[in-house]
């Protein structure tokens, strides 16, 4: 064995398996697994308590499993370099290592500081790639095969034994879920998170859950049953993407082998969720080619159209599920209660806020990152920059709530569990509740109408797309940020479907 000291950074990637910095490592000499509680990021705007709750659970696992391996996790409290600062001078000289990170602003120029440290003290720094993002990609022609490629690669299996550092070595304990560095908002309930619970949601969503996924992805109640609910671990690494794509390939397997006609509905179910995965490094990989789609629009005609009309009186509406739009309020009041809900009412959420409201993005996204449990940059503004109709190269969809309400939850029942104000309303009434003789004294009337926003909406955004040199630009930026997936053929006007899912498509 070699004599090196050899520490591994755990980020948001907190397993033992398929670790390929653990791994190398191990191999390399005595390994120092280490944790860094950075009291500054947990200061963010899209940081709080919700994702301390689930890196809480998640670091308990990880503790027993590096326990089991032979080696201590250290938890250290400081800014990454004073962190690595204090080892060294308590250590010597090391070799460091950890996953790629495609974070957040903070995160990015919190790795280049330590890198910069590195260089400085004679540290090697290996980093890994941590999913199919490729670092220093020179075109988006070719990604989709390198991500493949990747995710194809066998499964790392966890060392069998770590050889630990032998000198003494301090840590702190991991801090209580309800410590004050995290913050104090309220968070309802937290899903739990650790590699025990992610391997338990992966079973159960492939042995049955995952079955009808496709038809019930939509809807906001039973969704959190049927979708696969894997974005936190994932997001934080209790499961690496290549592991769950390829446990579900597994499945899909055994599924054909099967062949009959339930098997094969699964199979195309699984198909679907199998894209998605590959969403989550298509989105992840535009944040990581362009660290500013944080904070700028990724089409530059879209500065400054909505900021000078920031209305503070709607945002507390729409934040504290106070719009009058029972299905808005209802997804809204829901998160708050539970962190998650799914896609298409993210998306609607995010709709409502930037069309009908007409709110600035960079006002609501750190919001709605606060309260996902599943937090994860890349996907979080690279959608957010879609669903407001800013990034110049995506069909402009802006969905109309009463609408989705009549489709997804007809009956109303999602709506009465978390707006009580209407549990004795009819169904009749449920979805518009304004159009009752006399409508619940508790609950408030619509603040805006859809039907004006939109078209206040439509043409601004219309006006935009007419300026000279837009095209050239969303050109651009699809070259670089863009998906290669065929796109079926699309209209090239604004859809006269105002009362259902409005599509303005470049
Ligand atoms: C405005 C907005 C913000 C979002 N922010 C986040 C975020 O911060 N973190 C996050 O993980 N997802 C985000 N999503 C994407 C998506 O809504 C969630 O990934 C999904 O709802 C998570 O539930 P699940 O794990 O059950 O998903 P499943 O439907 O079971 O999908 C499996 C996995 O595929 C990935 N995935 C699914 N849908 C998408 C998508 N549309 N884009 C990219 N990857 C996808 C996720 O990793 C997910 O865990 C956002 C969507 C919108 C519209």
């Amino acid at each position: 064995m070699k004599n090196n000291i050899n520490i591994v950074w755990f980020k948001r990637d907190l397993r033992t398996k398929d670790h390929a910095p653990l791994s190398e490592a191990a191999k390399n000499g005595s390994v120092i697994p280490l944790y860094i509680i950075e009291p500054k990021l947990w200061k963010l705007p899209d940081s709080s308590r919700r994702h301390w709750h689930f890196i809480h659970d998640c670091l308990l696992d990880l503790q027993i499993e590096l326990s089991k391996l032979g080696a201590p996790l250290i938890i250290r409290i400081g800014e990454a370099t004073e962190v690595l600062q204090q080892l060294y001078r308590e250590i010597g000289s090391f070799t460091l290592w950890s996953h790629e990170e495609t974070g957040n602003g903070w995160t990015y120029k919190r790795d280049i500081d330590v890198a910069l440290w590195c260089r400085t003290n004679n540290i090697t720094w290996h980093e890994k790639p941590s999913n199919g993002v490729v670092r220093r990609l020179k075109s988006r022609d070719g990604w989709a095969k390198l991500r493949n490629e990747r995710m194809a690669q066998p499964i790392i299996e966890a060392p069998a034994a770590i050889n630990p550092f032998t000198g003494l070595i301090s840590s702190h304990n991991i801090p209580q879920k309800n410590h004050p560095m995290f913050g104090s908002i309220d968070i309802g309930s937290v899903q739990v998170g650790g590699r025990k619970e992610a391997i338990k949601t992966l079973d159960s969503f492939l042995k049955d859950r995952g079955r009808s996924y496709m038809k019930n992805i939509s809807k906001p109640g039973i969704s959190a049953r049927h979708c696969s609910r894997l974005s936190a671990h994932i997001s934080f690494g209790t499961l690496s993407v290549k592991e769950v794509e390829q446990a579900t390939k597994a499945k899909m397997t055994s599924l054909e082998i099967e062949n009959d006609s339930d098997a094969a509905f699964f199979y195309r179910n699984l198909s679907a969720f199998l894209s998605r995965l590959a969403w989550h490094c298509h989105f992840i990989q535009k944040l990581e080619q362009q660290p500013d789609i944080e904070f700028k629009c990724i089409h530059s005609a879209f500065e400054g159209m909505r900021e000078p009309h920031f209305r503070q009186d709607f945002f507390e509406a729409w934040k504290t599920g106070n719009t009058g739009y029972p299905l808005i309020d209802a997804c809204m009041r829901s998160l708050h209660a539970n962190g998650w809900i799914t896609f298409r009412m993210r998306a609607m959420l995010v709709s409502f806020a930037s069309y009908d409201l007409w709110l600035d993005w960079r006002e609501t996204a750190p919001f709605l990152a606060q309260l996902f449990t599943d937090y994860e940059p890349g996907i979080h503004y690279s959608q957010f920059q879609m669903q407001s109709g800013v990034t110049g190269m995506n069909a402009v969809r802006m969905y109309n709530p009463i609408k989705q309400s009549l489709d997804q939850d007809p009956q109303g029942k999602f709506i009465r569990r978390y707006v009580p104000e209407l549990i004795d309303v009819k169904d009749s009434f449920i979805h518009e509740p304004w159009l009752m003789d006399k409508p619940p004294s508790n609950y408030p009337a619509p603040i805006i109408d859809h039907k004006v926003s939109i078209k206040h909406a439509r043409s601004e955004i219309s006006k935009r797309w007419k300026q000279e040199g837009f095209k050239a630009e969303s050109k651009s930026a699809n070259q670089k940020l863009g998906s290669r997936n065929k796109q079926p053929s699309r209209r090239k006007s604004l859809s006269k479907k105002e009362d259902s899912q409005l599509s303005l498509n470049l």
